[in-house]
Protein backbone atom coordinates (compact mmCIF):
# COMPACT_ATOMS: atom_id res chain seq x y z
CA UNK A 1 0.00 0.00 0.00
CA UNK A 2 2.73 1.85 0.35
CA UNK A 3 3.57 2.43 -3.56
CA UNK A 4 0.06 1.72 -4.71
CA UNK A 5 -1.25 4.65 -2.44
CA UNK A 6 1.07 7.37 -3.67
CA UNK A 7 0.76 6.00 -7.41
CA UNK A 8 -3.38 6.53 -7.07
CA UNK A 9 -2.97 10.05 -5.29
CA UNK A 10 -0.17 11.28 -8.08
CA UNK A 11 -2.73 9.43 -10.61
CA UNK A 12 -5.66 11.84 -8.86
CA UNK A 13 -3.76 14.68 -9.03
CA UNK A 14 -2.57 14.54 -12.64
CA UNK A 15 -6.30 13.83 -13.46
CA UNK A 16 -7.84 16.42 -11.60
CA UNK A 17 -5.24 18.87 -13.68
CA UNK A 18 -7.01 17.72 -17.22
CA UNK A 19 -4.22 14.62 -17.73
CA UNK A 20 -5.36 12.41 -19.48
CA UNK A 21 -4.36 9.56 -17.30
CA UNK A 22 -3.60 5.54 -17.78
CA UNK A 23 -3.23 3.41 -14.93
CA UNK A 24 -0.87 0.49 -15.07
CA UNK A 25 -2.69 -2.31 -12.49
CA UNK A 26 -0.89 -5.55 -12.10
CA UNK A 27 -2.69 -8.67 -11.99
CA UNK A 28 -3.25 -10.41 -9.86
CA UNK A 29 -2.67 -7.80 -6.55
CA UNK A 30 -1.70 -10.11 -3.42
CA UNK A 31 -4.20 -7.89 -1.14
CA UNK A 32 -8.10 -6.96 -0.64
CA UNK A 33 -6.65 -3.83 0.70
CA UNK A 34 -4.98 -3.12 -2.95
CA UNK A 35 -7.87 -4.78 -4.96
CA UNK A 36 -10.61 -2.51 -3.20
CA UNK A 37 -8.34 0.47 -3.08
CA UNK A 38 -7.74 0.44 -7.44
CA UNK A 39 -11.99 -0.27 -7.78
CA UNK A 40 -12.62 2.55 -5.45
CA UNK A 41 -10.07 4.56 -7.16
CA UNK A 42 -11.67 4.05 -10.70
CA UNK A 43 -15.02 4.37 -9.61
CA UNK A 44 -14.19 7.80 -8.22
CA UNK A 45 -11.98 8.65 -11.82
CA UNK A 46 -13.88 7.69 -14.37
CA UNK A 47 -11.88 9.54 -16.92
CA UNK A 48 -8.86 7.52 -16.10
CA UNK A 49 -7.92 4.50 -18.48
CA UNK A 50 -7.56 1.65 -16.84
CA UNK A 51 -4.76 -1.06 -18.02
CA UNK A 52 -4.71 -3.97 -16.48
CA UNK A 53 -1.39 -5.72 -16.67
CA UNK A 54 -1.18 -9.97 -16.37
CA UNK A 55 1.81 -10.33 -14.66
CA UNK A 56 3.83 -13.76 -14.99
CA UNK A 57 4.09 -15.30 -11.63
CA UNK A 58 7.33 -15.85 -9.68
CA UNK A 59 8.01 -18.96 -7.98
CA UNK A 60 11.15 -17.81 -4.70
CA UNK A 61 13.63 -20.34 -4.43
CA UNK A 62 12.39 -20.13 -0.57
CA UNK A 63 9.43 -18.76 1.04
CA UNK A 64 9.58 -15.14 0.93
CA UNK A 65 7.37 -12.39 2.17
CA UNK A 66 4.54 -12.19 -0.39
CA UNK A 67 4.67 -8.59 -1.21
CA UNK A 68 8.28 -8.84 -2.15
CA UNK A 69 7.62 -11.73 -4.20
CA UNK A 70 5.20 -9.65 -6.24
CA UNK A 71 8.07 -6.87 -6.73
CA UNK A 72 9.83 -9.19 -8.49
CA UNK A 73 7.27 -10.90 -10.57
CA UNK A 74 6.22 -7.08 -11.60
CA UNK A 75 10.23 -6.35 -12.06
CA UNK A 76 10.30 -9.40 -14.33
CA UNK A 77 7.39 -8.48 -16.38
CA UNK A 78 7.60 -4.57 -16.73
CA UNK A 79 9.48 -5.18 -20.41
CA UNK A 80 6.08 -7.03 -21.77
CA UNK A 81 4.57 -3.12 -21.17
CA UNK A 82 6.39 -2.34 -24.16
CA UNK A 83 3.59 -3.50 -26.93
CA UNK A 84 0.55 -3.20 -24.60
CA UNK A 85 1.74 0.69 -24.28
CA UNK A 86 2.32 1.52 -28.11
CA UNK A 87 -1.27 0.74 -28.44
CA UNK A 88 -3.03 3.25 -25.98
CA UNK A 89 -4.65 6.28 -27.63
CA UNK A 90 -4.27 9.06 -27.15
CA UNK A 91 -0.18 8.39 -28.01
CA UNK A 92 1.63 8.97 -24.73
CA UNK A 93 3.36 11.72 -23.74
CA UNK A 94 5.32 10.33 -20.75
CA UNK A 95 5.61 7.17 -18.32
CA UNK A 96 5.89 7.22 -14.96
CA UNK A 97 6.83 4.21 -12.73
CA UNK A 98 7.47 3.80 -8.88
CA UNK A 99 11.44 3.51 -7.69
CA UNK A 100 10.97 -0.28 -7.77
CA UNK A 101 10.46 -0.58 -11.28
CA UNK A 102 12.57 2.21 -12.45
CA UNK A 103 14.88 0.45 -14.16
CA UNK A 104 12.39 -1.85 -16.60
CA UNK A 105 10.46 1.51 -16.47
CA UNK A 106 13.49 3.22 -17.81
CA UNK A 107 13.47 0.56 -21.05
CA UNK A 108 10.29 0.60 -21.60
CA UNK A 109 10.47 4.27 -21.85
CA UNK A 110 13.41 4.32 -24.10
CA UNK A 111 11.61 1.95 -26.30
CA UNK A 112 8.37 3.88 -26.96
CA UNK A 113 10.49 7.23 -27.26
CA UNK A 114 8.44 8.62 -24.11
CA UNK A 115 10.35 10.94 -21.09
CA UNK A 116 10.43 8.52 -18.02
CA UNK A 117 9.60 9.88 -14.54
CA UNK A 118 10.29 7.71 -11.52
CA UNK A 119 8.10 8.25 -8.96
CA UNK A 120 9.53 7.78 -5.58
CA UNK A 121 9.03 8.60 -2.07
CA UNK A 122 11.45 11.29 0.04
CA UNK A 123 14.25 13.13 -1.56
CA UNK A 124 16.93 11.36 1.06
CA UNK A 125 16.21 8.31 0.41
CA UNK A 126 16.09 8.49 -3.53
CA UNK A 127 19.11 10.33 -3.77
CA UNK A 128 20.42 7.66 -0.63
CA UNK A 129 19.42 4.78 -3.85
CA UNK A 130 21.18 7.14 -6.73
CA UNK A 131 24.21 7.60 -4.35
CA UNK A 132 24.76 3.44 -4.27
CA UNK A 133 26.16 3.78 -7.80
CA UNK A 134 28.78 5.76 -7.31
CA UNK A 135 29.87 3.51 -3.57
CA UNK A 136 32.95 2.15 -2.91
CA UNK A 137 34.23 -0.98 -1.09
CA UNK A 138 36.78 1.28 1.38
CA UNK A 139 33.55 2.53 2.85
CA UNK A 140 33.03 5.83 1.13
CA UNK A 141 29.69 5.76 0.39
CA UNK A 142 29.50 8.93 -1.64
CA UNK A 143 26.79 10.63 0.53
CA UNK A 144 29.04 11.36 3.18
CA UNK A 145 25.74 12.56 5.85
CA UNK A 146 24.17 8.99 5.51
CA UNK A 147 24.51 7.41 8.96
CA UNK A 148 25.65 3.84 8.37
CA UNK A 149 23.08 2.37 11.25
CA UNK A 150 20.01 3.75 9.55
CA UNK A 151 21.17 1.81 6.30
CA UNK A 152 18.37 -0.87 5.79
CA UNK A 153 20.21 -4.19 6.56
CA UNK A 154 19.87 -5.86 3.09
CA UNK A 155 22.14 -3.72 1.70
CA UNK A 156 24.86 -5.19 3.93
CA UNK A 157 24.36 -8.23 1.96
CA UNK A 158 25.39 -7.46 -1.57
CA UNK A 159 23.24 -11.46 -3.54
CA UNK A 160 20.05 -9.44 -1.49
CA UNK A 161 17.40 -9.41 -3.50
CA UNK A 162 16.53 -6.51 -2.22
CA UNK A 163 19.63 -5.26 -2.88
CA UNK A 164 20.42 -6.04 -6.58
CA UNK A 165 17.03 -4.85 -7.57
CA UNK A 166 17.99 -1.50 -5.97
CA UNK A 167 21.22 -1.34 -7.20
CA UNK A 168 19.79 -1.56 -11.25
CA UNK A 169 17.12 1.18 -9.86
CA UNK A 170 19.29 3.33 -8.87
CA UNK A 171 21.34 3.27 -12.14
CA UNK A 172 17.90 4.03 -14.02
CA UNK A 173 17.11 6.87 -11.60
CA UNK A 174 20.01 9.17 -12.74
CA UNK A 175 18.49 8.56 -16.69
CA UNK A 176 15.14 9.62 -15.75
CA UNK A 177 13.64 13.23 -16.79
CA UNK A 178 12.80 13.99 -13.28
CA UNK A 179 12.41 12.38 -9.81
CA UNK A 180 8.95 12.75 -8.61
CA UNK A 181 8.61 13.09 -4.69
CA UNK A 182 5.97 13.07 -2.32
CA UNK A 183 7.73 15.23 -0.05
CA UNK A 184 8.12 19.01 0.14
CA UNK A 185 10.44 21.97 0.51
CA UNK A 186 10.68 22.77 3.67
CA UNK A 187 10.43 18.99 5.13
CA UNK A 188 14.35 18.05 2.83
CA UNK A 189 15.56 21.45 2.09
CA UNK A 190 19.19 20.50 2.13
CA UNK A 191 18.96 17.31 0.24
CA UNK A 192 16.60 18.69 -2.28
CA UNK A 193 18.98 22.11 -2.65
CA UNK A 194 21.92 20.09 -3.02
CA UNK A 195 21.01 18.00 -5.63
CA UNK A 196 19.17 20.09 -7.84
CA UNK A 197 22.03 22.31 -7.48
CA UNK A 198 24.78 19.63 -9.06
CA UNK A 199 26.21 19.43 -5.94
CA UNK A 200 25.58 15.41 -5.36
CA UNK A 201 25.83 13.59 -8.62
CA UNK A 202 26.60 15.34 -11.94
CA UNK A 203 23.83 15.54 -14.13
CA UNK A 204 21.42 13.76 -11.98
CA UNK A 205 17.58 14.43 -12.58
CA UNK A 206 16.12 17.10 -10.68
CA UNK A 207 14.11 15.95 -7.49
CA UNK A 208 10.70 17.49 -7.96
CA UNK A 209 8.96 17.69 -4.79
CA UNK A 210 5.39 17.89 -5.21
CA UNK A 211 4.11 16.73 -1.78
CA UNK A 212 2.45 16.15 0.50
CA UNK A 213 0.12 14.20 -2.01
CA UNK A 214 -3.30 15.65 -1.54
CA UNK A 215 -5.44 12.53 -0.01
CA UNK A 216 -8.15 11.03 -2.18
CA UNK A 217 -11.12 10.21 -0.89
CA UNK A 218 -12.17 6.78 -1.63
CA UNK A 219 -15.22 4.98 -0.76
CA UNK A 220 -13.68 2.02 0.40
CA UNK A 221 -16.14 -1.39 1.11
CA UNK A 222 -15.07 -2.07 5.06
CA UNK A 223 -14.31 1.36 6.63
CA UNK A 224 -15.37 1.06 9.70
CA UNK A 225 -17.15 4.59 11.33
CA UNK A 226 -15.62 5.20 14.60
CA UNK A 227 -18.15 7.01 16.93
CA UNK A 228 -16.22 6.00 19.59
CA UNK A 229 -13.60 8.69 18.54
CA UNK A 230 -15.96 11.73 18.62
CA UNK A 231 -16.74 11.48 21.97
CA UNK A 232 -13.54 11.94 23.34
CA UNK A 233 -11.77 15.73 24.17
CA UNK A 234 -9.37 17.04 21.60
CA UNK A 235 -6.14 15.79 21.62
CA UNK A 236 -6.72 13.15 23.92
CA UNK A 237 -5.89 9.70 21.78
CA UNK A 238 -2.79 8.54 21.08
CA UNK A 239 -3.40 6.94 17.49
CA UNK A 240 -1.28 3.66 17.14
CA UNK A 241 -0.83 1.61 14.02
CA UNK A 242 2.09 0.43 11.95
CA UNK A 243 0.99 0.24 8.16
CA UNK A 244 -0.84 -2.02 5.79
CA UNK A 245 1.79 -5.15 6.60
CA UNK A 246 3.24 -5.23 9.81
CA UNK A 247 2.79 -8.44 11.87
CA UNK A 248 3.56 -7.61 15.60
CA UNK A 249 4.87 -10.88 17.88
CA UNK A 250 2.88 -11.63 20.53
CA UNK A 251 4.79 -10.96 22.88
CA UNK A 252 5.57 -7.07 21.35
CA UNK A 253 1.57 -6.93 20.98
CA UNK A 254 1.08 -7.59 24.68
CA UNK A 255 3.91 -5.17 25.85
CA UNK A 256 2.18 -2.58 23.51
CA UNK A 257 -0.75 -3.20 25.34
CA UNK A 258 0.87 -2.64 28.95
CA UNK A 259 2.44 0.39 27.55
CA UNK A 260 -0.73 2.33 26.72
CA UNK A 261 -2.61 1.42 29.57
CA UNK A 262 0.23 2.64 31.52
CA UNK A 263 0.44 5.90 29.33
CA UNK A 264 -2.78 6.71 30.99
CA UNK A 265 -3.67 8.09 27.87
CA UNK A 266 -6.74 7.32 25.25
CA UNK A 267 -5.22 5.54 22.30
CA UNK A 268 -6.82 3.61 18.89
CA UNK A 269 -4.77 0.79 18.28
CA UNK A 270 -5.28 -0.78 14.65
CA UNK A 271 -3.68 -4.37 15.07
CA UNK A 272 -2.69 -6.38 12.50
CA UNK A 273 -1.37 -10.57 13.36
CA UNK A 274 -0.42 -11.56 9.75
CA UNK A 275 1.49 -10.16 6.92
CA UNK A 276 -1.68 -10.11 4.37
CA UNK A 277 -4.97 -9.10 5.18
CA UNK A 278 -6.27 -12.01 3.54
CA UNK A 279 -4.93 -14.35 6.62
CA UNK A 280 -5.52 -11.94 9.29
CA UNK A 281 -8.96 -13.79 10.82
CA UNK A 282 -9.01 -13.44 14.16
CA UNK A 283 -10.78 -10.76 16.43
CA UNK A 284 -8.98 -8.18 18.40
CA UNK A 285 -10.03 -10.12 21.66
CA UNK A 286 -8.32 -13.36 20.77
CA UNK A 287 -4.57 -11.31 20.29
CA UNK A 288 -4.81 -9.00 22.99
CA UNK A 289 -7.38 -10.72 25.70
CA UNK A 290 -10.86 -10.75 26.64
CA UNK A 291 -9.40 -9.25 29.60
CA UNK A 292 -7.54 -5.98 28.28
CA UNK A 293 -10.51 -5.42 25.66
CA UNK A 294 -12.78 -5.38 29.39
CA UNK A 295 -9.95 -2.86 31.55
CA UNK A 296 -9.42 -0.59 28.63
CA UNK A 297 -12.94 -0.19 27.55
CA UNK A 298 -13.67 3.41 28.50
CA UNK A 299 -10.05 4.27 27.47
CA UNK A 300 -9.20 2.97 24.87
CA UNK A 301 -10.43 0.99 21.51
CA UNK A 302 -8.42 -1.60 19.30
CA UNK A 303 -9.54 -2.41 16.10
CA UNK A 304 -8.46 -5.35 13.19
CA UNK A 305 -9.06 -4.33 9.50
CA UNK A 306 -8.26 -1.85 7.57
CA UNK A 307 -9.24 2.04 8.66
CA UNK A 308 -9.41 5.58 7.14
CA UNK A 309 -6.09 6.74 8.20
CA UNK A 310 -6.05 10.25 6.57
CA UNK A 311 -9.60 10.46 8.46
CA UNK A 312 -8.23 9.41 11.95
CA UNK A 313 -5.42 11.71 11.78
CA UNK A 314 -7.75 14.84 11.02
CA UNK A 315 -9.54 13.98 13.72
CA UNK A 316 -9.91 16.41 17.06
CA UNK A 317 -9.52 13.96 19.34
CA UNK A 318 -5.94 12.68 17.83
CA UNK A 319 -2.68 14.35 19.47
CA UNK A 320 -0.27 11.89 18.78
CA UNK A 321 0.81 8.96 15.86
CA UNK A 322 3.03 5.82 17.20
CA UNK A 323 3.71 4.22 13.84
CA UNK A 324 6.62 2.76 11.90
CA UNK A 325 7.29 5.58 9.91
CA UNK A 326 5.93 4.40 6.63
CA UNK A 327 6.94 7.38 4.14
CA UNK A 328 2.85 8.01 3.32
CA UNK A 329 2.26 7.59 6.96
CA UNK A 330 4.92 10.57 7.91
CA UNK A 331 3.56 12.81 5.00
CA UNK A 332 -0.06 12.46 6.33
CA UNK A 333 1.40 13.34 9.55
CA UNK A 334 3.75 16.47 8.55
CA UNK A 335 0.62 18.07 6.78
CA UNK A 336 -1.49 17.95 9.74
CA UNK A 337 1.71 18.91 12.35
CA UNK A 338 0.85 15.97 14.18
CA UNK A 339 3.63 14.59 16.82
CA UNK A 340 4.56 11.33 16.38
CA UNK A 341 6.72 8.06 17.99
CA UNK A 342 9.03 6.29 15.52
CA UNK A 343 9.02 3.13 15.92
CA UNK A 344 10.81 1.43 12.54
CA UNK A 345 10.79 -1.92 10.82
CA UNK A 346 12.36 -2.78 8.28
CA UNK A 347 13.74 -0.97 4.78
CA UNK A 348 13.66 2.63 4.76
CA UNK A 349 12.24 3.94 7.75
CA UNK A 350 15.43 4.65 9.85
CA UNK A 351 16.29 6.77 7.53
CA UNK A 352 12.72 8.32 8.22
CA UNK A 353 12.83 8.12 11.69
CA UNK A 354 16.12 10.16 12.19
CA UNK A 355 14.36 12.67 9.05
CA UNK A 356 11.23 12.95 11.40
CA UNK A 357 13.93 13.24 14.40
CA UNK A 358 15.85 16.15 12.53
CA UNK A 359 12.72 18.37 11.27
CA UNK A 360 11.03 18.42 14.97
CA UNK A 361 7.99 16.03 13.48
CA UNK A 362 8.27 13.68 16.00
CA UNK A 363 10.94 11.20 18.88
CA UNK A 364 12.70 7.94 17.62
CA UNK A 365 14.18 5.66 20.78
CA UNK A 366 17.04 4.54 18.90
CA UNK A 367 18.00 1.85 21.32
CA UNK A 368 14.73 0.38 20.19
CA UNK A 369 16.59 -1.06 17.40
CA UNK A 370 14.57 -2.01 14.52
CA UNK A 371 10.62 -3.68 15.60
CA UNK A 372 10.84 -6.76 16.44
CA UNK A 373 14.65 -6.99 17.03
CA UNK A 374 14.15 -6.83 21.35
CA UNK A 375 11.13 -6.80 23.05
CA UNK A 376 10.58 -3.61 24.07
CA UNK A 377 8.72 -3.27 27.55
CA UNK A 378 5.32 -1.72 28.24
CA UNK A 379 7.33 1.19 30.76
CA UNK A 380 9.58 2.30 27.92
CA UNK A 381 6.71 2.61 25.85
CA UNK A 382 4.66 4.26 28.21
CA UNK A 383 7.57 6.90 28.74
CA UNK A 384 7.83 7.48 24.94
CA UNK A 385 3.75 7.76 24.60
CA UNK A 386 3.48 9.99 27.21
CA UNK A 387 6.23 12.17 25.50
CA UNK A 388 4.83 12.61 22.57
CA UNK A 389 1.28 13.31 24.16
CA UNK A 390 2.99 16.04 26.43
CA UNK A 391 5.83 17.72 24.83
CA UNK A 392 4.41 21.11 23.63
CA UNK A 393 7.65 22.11 22.76
CA UNK A 394 8.12 19.24 20.20
CA UNK A 395 3.61 20.21 19.45
CA UNK A 396 4.70 23.83 17.99
CA UNK A 397 7.40 22.55 15.98
CA UNK A 398 5.05 19.82 14.54
CA UNK A 399 2.64 22.43 13.75
CA UNK A 400 5.30 24.40 12.22
CA UNK A 401 5.58 21.97 9.89
CA UNK A 402 2.09 21.13 9.07
CA UNK A 403 1.83 24.43 8.24
CA UNK A 404 4.82 24.48 5.95
CA UNK A 405 3.43 21.55 4.21
CA UNK A 406 -0.05 22.67 3.50
CA UNK A 407 1.73 25.64 1.81
CA UNK A 408 3.40 24.13 -0.39
CA UNK A 409 0.93 22.58 -1.85
CA UNK A 410 -1.77 25.52 -1.90
CA UNK A 411 -1.74 27.19 -5.26
CA UNK A 412 1.52 28.94 -5.79
CA UNK A 413 2.99 26.93 -3.38
CA UNK A 414 6.73 25.62 -3.68
CA UNK A 415 5.30 21.88 -4.78
CA UNK A 416 2.11 23.38 -6.40
CA UNK A 417 4.56 24.76 -9.28
CA UNK A 418 7.02 22.46 -9.37
CA UNK A 419 3.51 20.25 -10.11
CA UNK A 420 2.10 22.83 -12.62
CA UNK A 421 6.45 22.79 -14.41
CA UNK A 422 5.96 19.38 -14.47
CA UNK A 423 2.31 19.00 -16.60
CA UNK A 424 3.62 21.74 -18.19
CA UNK A 425 6.78 20.25 -19.45
CA UNK A 426 4.84 17.10 -20.41
CA UNK A 427 3.15 18.65 -23.07
CA UNK A 428 6.62 20.47 -24.52
N1 LIG B 1 -3.45 2.86 5.72
C1 LIG B 1 -4.77 3.10 6.02
N2 LIG B 1 -5.41 2.24 6.86
C2 LIG B 1 -4.81 1.17 7.43
C3 LIG B 1 -3.44 0.95 7.13
C4 LIG B 1 -2.79 1.82 6.27
O1 LIG B 1 -5.39 4.06 5.54
O2 LIG B 1 -5.46 0.45 8.18
C5 LIG B 1 -2.79 3.74 4.73
C6 LIG B 1 -1.93 4.83 5.33
O3 LIG B 1 -2.70 5.99 5.55
C7 LIG B 1 -0.87 5.02 4.27
C8 LIG B 1 -0.70 3.64 3.66
O4 LIG B 1 -1.91 2.94 3.94
O5 LIG B 1 -1.33 5.89 3.26
C9 LIG B 1 0.45 2.87 4.24
O6 LIG B 1 1.62 3.38 3.75
P1 LIG B 1 2.92 3.60 4.62
O7 LIG B 1 3.96 4.12 3.70
O8 LIG B 1 2.62 4.43 5.82
O9 LIG B 1 3.29 2.16 5.17
P2 LIG B 1 3.27 0.66 4.57
O10 LIG B 1 1.92 0.15 4.82
O11 LIG B 1 3.62 0.73 3.13
O12 LIG B 1 4.29 -0.05 5.39
N1 LIG C 1 10.64 21.02 -13.24
C1 LIG C 1 11.79 20.47 -13.77
N2 LIG C 1 11.70 19.50 -14.71
C2 LIG C 1 10.53 19.04 -15.13
C3 LIG C 1 9.38 19.59 -14.60
C4 LIG C 1 9.47 20.57 -13.67
O1 LIG C 1 12.88 20.85 -13.40
O2 LIG C 1 10.49 18.14 -15.98
C5 LIG C 1 10.69 21.98 -12.15
C6 LIG C 1 11.49 23.22 -12.42
O3 LIG C 1 12.86 22.97 -12.07
C7 LIG C 1 10.89 24.20 -11.45
C8 LIG C 1 9.46 23.77 -11.32
O4 LIG C 1 9.39 22.47 -11.90
O5 LIG C 1 11.48 24.07 -10.18
C9 LIG C 1 8.51 24.71 -11.93
O6 LIG C 1 8.73 24.71 -13.30
P1 LIG C 1 8.41 26.01 -14.21
O7 LIG C 1 8.71 25.65 -15.62
O8 LIG C 1 7.05 26.49 -13.85
O9 LIG C 1 9.40 27.11 -13.61
P2 LIG C 1 10.88 27.54 -13.99
O10 LIG C 1 11.82 26.75 -13.16
O11 LIG C 1 11.06 27.32 -15.48
O12 LIG C 1 10.88 28.99 -13.61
Amino acid sequence: MGHLTPALRLAAMLSSKNCQVTLITPQPPVSTAESSHIAAFLAAYPTVNRLDFQIVPYTPPEPTDPFAVQFEAVIRSVHLLTPLLASVSPPLSAFFSDITTAAGGHQVAEDLGLPHYVVSLSARFSSFVASITVWKYDGNHGLASFDISTIPSPFFLPNHLFTKTLVSNARALSKAKGILLNTFHAFEPETITSVNDGKFIPDFPPLLPIGPFEPHKLEIGDHKPLPWLDQQPPKSVVYVSFGSRTAMSRDQIRELGKGLEESGFKFLWVLKAKIVDKDDNEGPEEIVGDSFIGRTKHNGLVIKGWVNQEEILSHPAVGGFVSHVGWNSVMETAVRGMPMLAWPLLGDQKVYAGLVEAVGLGVWEKSWGWLGERLVKGEEIAKMVKKVMCDESLRESATIIGEEGMNAIKVGGSSYKVLMGTIQNLSI
